[in-house]
C-alpha cells in the first residue's frame, strides 16, 4: 500500500518520524484524529497566556496585566475542544488551571518581561529546500543588547536528558535555518526556556549547524518519501508508546494498522460526541 507524499515538514514532524515511523504514518500521513493530552493542552494555554502578555507594551507586563493575560487564556480554553474533550471534572479542571498558573509564575522568575525587546510573537515562517516546504512557528523573536536576533521557545514539559538534548537542539537549529532563509539574518542565539525546572538552554547557531539542518531534513524527507512509496512505516517502540493514541492498531502491540483508518475516527469521534 502506498501513500501520497506530504509536501511540507515542521521540526516536530521530523522528530515524530525519527521517533516512530508508524506513529508518523497514523498522525501525519493518514491524519487520524487523536484525543487531546492534558500536557499538550496545558502547554498551549501557557503559550497563549505569555503571547497575550507580550501584546502589551513592555513596561505594562507586570501584576494585573499578567493576571489578565492568564485569565483571558483560561477563558479562551474553557470553550476550546482541546480542553473540553479532556473531560476534566471541576476539581481536576481547577488543578489543571492552578498548575498552568504555576508555570506562568515560574516564567516570571526566569526573566523580566518588561526588559524583553520582542519583534515577533508566534511567528509562522516557511522556507523551501528543493521541492519540500519547511514550516515552523517561533514563540518569540526579539532583539538582543546589540540588536542581534534571538529566538525564544517556551517549554512546559520536563527539561531533556543530555542524550535527548541534542535532538531538541536539532529542532532549535531548524528555527535558525528558517530565520536565516526568511529574514536574511541568522539568530545570534536560540533559547529554550524550561518553565517547569527553571532551566534555560541556549544554543548558538553556526553555519555548520544550519547546514546540518538541511542535510538532516533532506535525509528524513527521503526516508518519508520511501516509506510513502513502499508503505513500509516501521513501529519503533520506546518511551512514547505508553502515551501513544494509536497503540491499539500498532503491529508492535499485535494491532492491525489497516483498521485504524476506520476505527480511530470512530473511537475518538465517540469521545468528541460524549
Ligand atoms: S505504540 Fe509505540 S511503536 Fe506503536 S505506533 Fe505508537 S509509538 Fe510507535
Amino acid at each position: 500500500m502506498s501513500f501520497a507524499v506530504p509536501t511540507s515538514l515542521s521540526p516536530s514532524r521530523v522528530d515524530a518520524f525519527t521517533s516512530c515511523p508508524m506513529a508518523f504514518r497514523f498522525a501525519s500521513i493518514e491524519k487520524l484524529p487523536e484525543p487531546p493530552s492534558p500536557h499538550a493542552t496545558k502547554g498551549s494555554l501557557v503559550h497563549r497566556a505569555l503571547e497575550l502578555l507580550f501584546t502589551h507594551p513592555a513596561d505594562e507586563r507586570v501584576g494585573e496585566v499578567v493576571e489578565w493575560s492568564f485569565r483571558r487564556a483560561v477563558d479562551e480554553y474553557a470553550v476550546d475542544p482541546e480542553f473540553v474533550l479532556l473531560g476534566l471534572d471541576a476539581a481536576a479542571a481547577q488543578a489543571f488551571v492552578d498548575d498552568a498558573w504555576t508555570l506562568v509564575q515560574a516564567y516570571l522568575r526566569m526573566e523580566d518581561p518588561t526588559r524583553v525587546r520582542d519583534i515577533g510573537l508566534e511567528l509562522r515562517l516557511e522556507a523551501q529546500v528543493g521541492d519540500l516546504t519547511l514550516r515552523g512557528i517561533i514563540d518569540r523573536l526579539e532583539l538582543g543588547p546589540e540588536g542581534e536576533l534571538i529566538v525564544t521557545d517556551y517549554k512546559t514539559g520536563r527539561s531533556p536528558s543530555l542524550a535527548y538534548e541534542q535532538r531538541r537542539l536539532g529542532g532549535v537549529h531548524f528555527y535558525s535555518f528558517l530565520c536565516e532563509s526568511v529574514l536574511g539574518q541568522r539568530p545570534a542565539a536560540i533559547r529554550l526556556m524550561y518553565l517547569r525546572s527553571g532551566e534555560t538552554i541556549t544554543a548558538v547557531p553556526s553555519e555548520q549547524s544550519v547546514r546540518f539542518i538541511t542535510t538532516r531534513t533532506t535525509a528524513v524527507w527521503k526516508a518519508v518519501e520511501k516509506a510513502c512509496t513502499t508503505g513500509d512505516f516501521r513501529p519503533r517502540q520506546g518511551p512514547l508508546c505508553s502515551s501513544c493514541a494509536f497503540q491499539t492498531w500498532c503491529p508492535a502491540f499485535g494491532g492491525d494498522p489497516e483498521r485504524a483508518r476506520v476505527e480511530a475516527p470512530e473511537a475518538f469521534g465517540r469521545l468528541a460526541a460524549a
